[in-house]
């Protein structure tokens, strides 16, 4: 399932087609994927795509209609702004097609007058979800979800983690704690930080959760400028697969030896999910500084 990394790249992907464009149709041409209901009518003709955002692993397309009304007593023209909230789940995604016909399994799709191509919203297994609203931080997708990963500060983060009774691994994956990682990103952060997956977030002290915070910068950041990771259905909207995969350190890897150790990498299955782990440089006991300083006379 495509967590932040792979979302912010489709973001860095689409951004500069989707800035600017004049809209002249938008069809939702399966109502099953759609949720919440703040909004009765889509953009269409006179409205503008005014950029892309995302939050955890939500993409957010804003569109803006010229041209309407005055606010009361105010200077400023303001237009009408809708946002399109939209998750991914386990296959969905935004192309941008060129062909007259649209390919299996599209849901939604926006047409441009000053656009060659069209955004088509794609999802053969439908866990991915759409959502139309004015208030993005009032939607059905972002009411309930904490910060974005990437934009929380280490002060805000040491006081989230060290504040749950929660592991490390389902604390790192709790939307409401914190939004954007899942299974594949709490196995790479938690190894660089050399943090068993099983302690609980309030076992850490503050040096502790400092660098898991930086594992996590450093993690998050290197998987979008390789595109992200494509395990299973992630693919960029053009088609091509992310590179993140290829330099997984634990994650897919059970049984292979650790970078670091040459011990067999460990994996548990837990609430259906696999957990991968190396349990000697990941063991509970184990000083966190000790493993930075190894890793990075191997790195050196
Ligand atoms: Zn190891």
């Amino acid at each position: 399932m495509p967590e932040l990394p792979e979302v912010e790249t489709s973001r860095k992907d689409l951004e500069e087609f989707f800035t600017g464009a004049s809209l002249t149709v938008c069809r939702i041409l399966d109502r099953r994927i759609r949720i919440g209901d703040s909004c009765s009518s889509l953009p269409g003709d006179g409205w503008v795509g005014t950029g892309i955002g995302r939050h955890g692993k939500t993409l957010i397309l804003g569109f803006s209609k010229k041209g309407q009304g005055k606010e009361a007593g105010g200077p400023q023209e303001i237009g009408e702004v809708l946002f399109l909230l939209s998750r991914f789940g386990m296959s969905g995604g935004w192309r941008r097609i060129d062909t007259s016909r649209n390919p299996p399994h599209t849901h939604l799709e926006i047409r441009f007058s000053d656009r060659h191509s069209r955004l088509v919203w794609i999802d053969p297994r439908r866990f991915g979800r759409i959502e139309f609203t004015k208030s993005p931080d009032k939607s059905s997708l972002l009411s309930h979800v904490g910060p974005d990963t990437l934009s929380v500060s280490p002060d805000e983060f040491e006081e989230i983690v060290r504040n749950t009774s929660r592991s490390l691994r389902g604390a790192l994956m709790d939307q409401r704690l914190l939004a954007g990682i899942g299974n594949i990103y709490m196995a790479e952060i938690l190894f660089r930080a050399g943090l068993s997956p099983f302690r609980k977030g309030r076992s850490l002290n503050r040096r502790e959760a400092r660098v898991l915070y930086s594992s996590l910068q450093s993690i998050l950041r290197a998987a979008i400028s390789e595109g992200g990771s494509t395990i299973h259905s992630f693919t960029r909207e053009d088609g091509r697969n992310g590179g993140y995969q290829k330099l997984h350190l634990v994650y897919g890897r059970e049984g292979q030896p650790c970078f670091q150790c040459g011990l067999p990498i460990q994996k548990v299955v837990l609430e259906s999910r696999s957990l991968y782990y190396c349990s000697f440089c990941q063991s509970p006991g184990k000083s966190t500084s000790r493993s930075i300083s190894r890793r990075d006379s191997l790195e050196n």
